[in-house]
């Protein structure tokens, strides 16, 4: 499959040329057709699948086909600032230049050259919800001429309790108009929103929620939670040129271990919700262009960063929520390139893994010879055939009912 199988005008082809995407990705080939029909869509698909391009692409032909007065006419919102930057910057590579004009509006940062582009005239806003209804309710963002309304990260966008904001904000649009509700994961919450603002839409699905990217080595530590310092050091070790991306439960961990990686010579950062805008994206940008090895983050500050080449991820807390676990160990083994996930896991944490691997319906590798493998319960730690993860199970049992 090629771009040009996909509706997509010489201009549109040029574009992704230009930025040197060879090939459409799966949810590009499957939801850039039916939107350029002018089609609502619900897509499930996560952050590294090329879904804003998904998008982005038809949205920016479809406007520089019918253009007329400069308005507002495509909106999108996204849950953290760093996606909505991200989502901003692609528009950016694919709208010719002079022809449509976009802008990002998110908070902790000032107002002012939000204000002034706006002023000057935009076609595309790209928007964190508090933001925008700040900007609406002091009049300087009318959303009645929208023709294209994304919603992008749903799922998280209810997690992180924005659900009132969005539906502020969808009240506001017109009832004529595209939507496309993009999300990770499709819990109840979401497939109730999407009945709520999508008309007749068709689905499209990249990643179902459950699988892991084949190319990530998934590997997992089991460790006492006082030594997981002392791995994470005795990994890097190895890995400390590399992009590495270690995940804590809390922003509190997070700082504590950026610091220890620091005093042990080891370059890292935190990236957390607690931090300002502008400490955040410098720590994104160290870690982009490479000067710091190690990015410490939580989860919401990780959702949707766009990084590449990132080596490694390392779950130094397993996450509570089993979807999370793939979204984390999604931020390596990008557009093609692989990667390794590896996952520390405390006797605690010993129900999180369950439910992780019930998901992936798969037993992560235990790695059995480590300096620090936890003394707390051995046998099961050093013994890589666990007992497989329930649905496996499951369908073991059926199969040796069947075969007696
Ligand atoms: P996204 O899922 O939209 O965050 O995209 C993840 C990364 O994949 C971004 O760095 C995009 O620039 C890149 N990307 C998107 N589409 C393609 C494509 N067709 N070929 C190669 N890279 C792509």
């Amino acid at each position: 499959m090629t771009f040009k199988n996909l509706q997509l005008n010489s201009a549109m082809l040029r574009a992704v040329k230009r930025v040197g995407y060879n090939k459409p990705t799966p949810i590009q080939v499957r939801a850039i057709p039916h939107i350029l029909n002018g089609r609502d869509i619900v897509g499930c698909a996560q952050t590294g699948s090329g879904k804003t391009a998904a998008f982005a692409l038809p949205i920016v032909q479809m406007l520089e086909q019918a253009r007329g007065l400069r308005r507002i006419r495509a909106l999108v919102l996204a849950p953290t600032r760093e996606l909505a930057a991200q989502i901003d910057e692609e528009f950016g590579k694919f709208g010719r230049e002079k022809s449509l004009r976009h802008v990002a509006i998110f908070g902790g940062v000032g107002q002012q050259p939000q204000v002034s582009a706006l002023k000057r005239g935009v076609d595309i806003v790209v928007a964190t919800p508090g933001r925008l209804l700040d900007l609406m309710d002091q009049g300087f963002i009318r959303l009645d001429q929208i023709e294209f309304f994304v919603l992008d990260e749903a799922d998280r966008m209810l997690d992180m309790g924005f659900i009132h904001d969005v539906k502020r904000i969808i009240r506001r649009l017109p009832k004529l108009r595209q939507t496309m509700l993009f999300s990770a994961t499709m819990p109840p919450t979401v497939q109730d929103l999407s009945r709520s603002i999508l008309i007749d839409p068709i689905k499209v699905e990249a990643n179902p929620q459950s699988t892991t990217v084949d190319t990530i080595a998934q590997s997992l530590y089991f460790v006492e939670r006082s030594e997981k310092r002392a791995l994470l050091k005795h990994i890097l070790r190895d890995a400390a040129s590399e992009k590495v991306l270690v995940f804590t439960r809390t922003k509190h961990r997070a700082n504590n271990l950026a610091k220890q990686l620091n005093r042990a010579r080891i370059p890292a950062e935190a990236i957390h919700g607690n931090k300002s805008q502008t400490a955040r994206t410098k720590a994104l940008e160290q870690f982009k262009s490479g000067h710091t090895a190690v990015l410490v983050a939580t989860d919401i500050a990780a959702r949707g960063l766009d990084i590449d080449a990132v080596s490694h991820v390392i779950n130094f807390d397993l996450p509570n929520l089993p979807e999370s676990y793939v979204h984390r160990i999604g931020r390596t083994a990008r557009a093609g390139a692989s990667g390794a996930a590896f996952s520390f896991c405390d006797i605690d944490e010993r129900k999180y893994l369950n439910g992780i691997e019930e998901l992936i319906r798969q037993p992560i590798p235990v790695v059995a010879d480590h300096p620090y493998i936890s003394a707390i319960d051995p046998p099961q730690a050093k013994s890589p055939a666990r007992k497989p993860p329930r649905a496996n199970r499951r369908r073991r049992s059926r199969r040796s009912r069947r075969a007696s």
